[in-house]
Order: C-alpha cells, then structure tokens, then sequence
C-alpha cells in the first residue's frame, strides 16, 4: 500500500511549485498512485513543469488538478485558472506528438481517476456507494457507510495531511 509520502518522495516533481493542498483520502489512494504512475510514463523525461495544484474530496468524488508549463511560444494554454484540463473528445485526439494532445491525455487520465473514485469507498478502496448522513456526501462501503451511521467512523484523512 502507498502512501501520499510515499509517492511525493517518487513523484517530487508533481509536489513542487504552487499548490492550494493535495489532500488524499485513505481509499483513493491507489486510485491516485496509478494516476501518478500514468502521467509519470505519459510526460516522459522532460516533465515539463507538471505539479497537482489542488487534490480534494468534494461530493463523494476525488478532484486532482493539475497544472503543466507551456512548452513554447505556439502552444496555446487552454486550462482553467485552476489548472484543471477538460477535454471532452480526448479520446478521439489523433495527434500523438503535439503537446495539446498530451494535455489532452493527462486530463483523460484525470477524468477517469476521478470517476473511478466516484465508486471506490474513501476509508478502504472497496466499492462503494454515496452516503449522505449527516448532510455531507462521501462515497463509502456497506461497512464503512454503516460505522458512519454509528458515528464511529475514523478519518479518512488519516494518510493526508503529513504534508
Ligand atoms: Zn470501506
């Protein structure tokens, strides 16, 4: 199992330069180590000044943004201000070396780990599924979900805040 330390020891790069907070939840992070993984192989030697800007929970799911440096003067930067690449047809993207195109492939890589989230229990990884007790939604397994109802659910913050 890897932690956050763990990874920011591997990935320092993706640690380095502004961030608002990278907050990982116990059970997402496999989830986030494979999309660290991923991007790691995806950017290659040069790493093109790629950071997480901001990694939180936010309505049962993980959101990772994620900020990379323009590489020269024709490429057009078309993230939000808060670093966060959308791109709907990513996948249909044919253009295998243009640096728009990985872009493209790291927000693809992004959608989908946060999607995978979306089904993945924030205490321990299993499935999981939307709890709303107490108001606030977190995306938990049978177990988990019912030591929430009984008020004895532990942190899952456990692992993310050792920054
Ligand atoms: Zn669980």
């Amino acid at each position: 199992m890897r932690t956050p330390r763990e990874l920011r020891t591997r990935y320092a790069y993706m640690w380095e330069g502004y961030n608002i907070g990278i907050s990982v939840p116990r059970g997402w992070i496999e989830s986030f180590a494979t999309l660290c993984v991923e991007i790691d192989e995806l950017l290659g030697e040069d790493k093109r000044g790629f950071h997480w800007v901001q990694v939180k929970e936010k309505f049962g799911t993980a959101r990772f943004y994620w900020h990379m440096q323009s590489p020269g003067p024709t490429h057009i930067d078309d993230q939000s201000p808060h670093g966060h690449a959308s791109f709907k047809n990513a996948s249909s993207a044919g253009e295998g070396h243009s640096e728009s195109s990985l872009q493209q492939r790291i927000g693809t890589l992004v959608a989908s780990a946060e999607k995978e989230t979306a089904k993945r229990c924030a205490m321990c990884g299993a499935f999981g599924n939307l709890d709303s007790t107490g108001g606030y939604y977190l995306t938990l397994c049978s177990a988990h979900s019912k030591q929430r109802h009984d008020n004895t659910l532990q942190s899952m913050w456990e692992w993310g805040q050792d920054e």
